[in-house]
């Protein structure tokens, strides 16, 4: 019999399993603190669980667990990179960011993506599988217990596509958020998106209080199409009317991210572009100079290019951030651990 997997289900759905194990609803409360409170990672650990029910839980689910395989830790910066194996021997990748605020954890949705992107590693290594709830909720508990922390932020933008995942993406926000659980407030959650365009309206409509992050990288279909090829199904003008419905529903302020990519969508016609593009709505555009993947000849643009294109999109009164980029010396841009990896 193929076991279940016991950390993907919420608390209620966990009580109404124990019912139907004539067990008391009550087993199944305790049995969510341990998975989700304490971080147990076996059935042998829930002492107040008897011993009895303990072997019935072992012989109808598993736990999911994201074990750590290998990690890198940024010598400039004290960023750490895990490379997860998982339950059947596949792998992806989190890296734990520190902050004066407290740690950022950037966890992976899929094994690979689907999306195809030509400046991204992960885009280039295919796609495996979906994770599931648990599987993420599990890269957030092993980087918490490997450095005695606990987790304040969270970003979807590690490996994988969230919205190509929506149900097990919903799921798991719901789980983490939890107050019987990990207790990390939406509002401190990001999810990134390429821009899959009925998925940010569903998303919406859900109304969130979560941040969302709009990967949009170039202001017009000749650029985006080719280096994003979801922008061939999905066209920039269809993804901004989406993201101004976006902002609107749920009151919440979109982040664009803008990689900045020399020769390619650096020019100050871009920036003047760009600004027209999202004038008038309420949002903020991250700068990042693009990261350098095997396979690809892509290179960062100049600092005095980034400096200008920021100073455009400011004068237009659109807000801009050139952001910093940590832990450049160990391969932080995501996918390229696993591709180094696996191959
Ligand atoms: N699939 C989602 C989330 C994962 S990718 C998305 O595309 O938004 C996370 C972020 O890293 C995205 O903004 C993506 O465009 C960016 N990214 C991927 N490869 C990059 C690279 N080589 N340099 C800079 N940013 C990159
Ligand atoms: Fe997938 Fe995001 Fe990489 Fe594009 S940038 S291939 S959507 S992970």
């Amino acid at each position: 019999m193929r076991l279940k997997d016991i950390k993907s289900l919420s608390y209620e759905e966990l009580c109404e399993e124990m019912k139907a194990l004539e067990l008391p609803a009550y087993r199944g409360g305790q049995i969510f603190l341990w998975l989700h409170g304490k971080n147990a990672s076996s059935f042998d650990e829930m002492l107040n669980i008897p011993l009895n029910i303990r072997k019935t839980l072992s012989e109808k689910y598993y736990i999911a667990c994201a074990a750590i395989e290998k990690k890198q830790i940024s010598c400039y910066d004290g960023t750490v990179k895990y490379l997860y194996r998982l339950n059947d021997g596949e792998f992806i990748e989190a890296v734990l960011m520190s902050y004066h605020h407290g740690y950022t954890i950037c966890i992976s949705t899929q094994v690979g993506c689907r999306m195809g992107c030509t400046f991204c590693a992960t885009g280039k290594s295919g796609f495996a599988r979906n994770l599931t709830p648990s599987e993420m909720i599990s890269q957030i508990q092993q980087a918490e217990k490997d450095n005695g922390i606990k987790i304040s932020n969270i970003v979807l933008m590690g490996m994988g596509e969230p919205l190509d995942n929506f149900e097990n993406v919903i799921k798991f926000l719901s789980l983490v958020s939890s107050d019987k659980g990990m207790n990390i407030g939406m509002r401190h959650i990001t999810l990134s998106t390429c821009g899959i365009v009925p998925k940010i309206y569903e998303l919406a409509e859900l109304k969130l209080q979560i941040t969302l992050s709009v990967s949009l990288h170039a202001p017009n279909d000749s650029i985006r199409s080719r280096t994003m090829p979801i922008n061939r199904k999905y066209g920039v003008r269809q993804l901004i009317e989406s993201c101004r419905y976006y902002a609107k529903t749920t009151g919440r302020r979109i982040t664009f991210e803008y990689a900045m990519i020399d020769g390619v969508n650096d020019s100050r016609e871009c920036a003047y572009e760009l600004a027209k593009l999202i004038k008038g709505m309420i949002c903020h555009v991250n700068l990042i100079p693009v990261n350098s993947v095997s396979g690809s000849d892509y290179r960062k643009s100049k600092k005095k290019r980034l400096e200008e294109f920021s100073k455009i999109l400011e004068s237009n009164s659109i807000a801009a951030t050139v952001r910093r980029t940590l832990g450049s010396d160990i391969d932080a841009s995501c996918g390229q651990l696993r591709r180094k990896h696996i191959s």
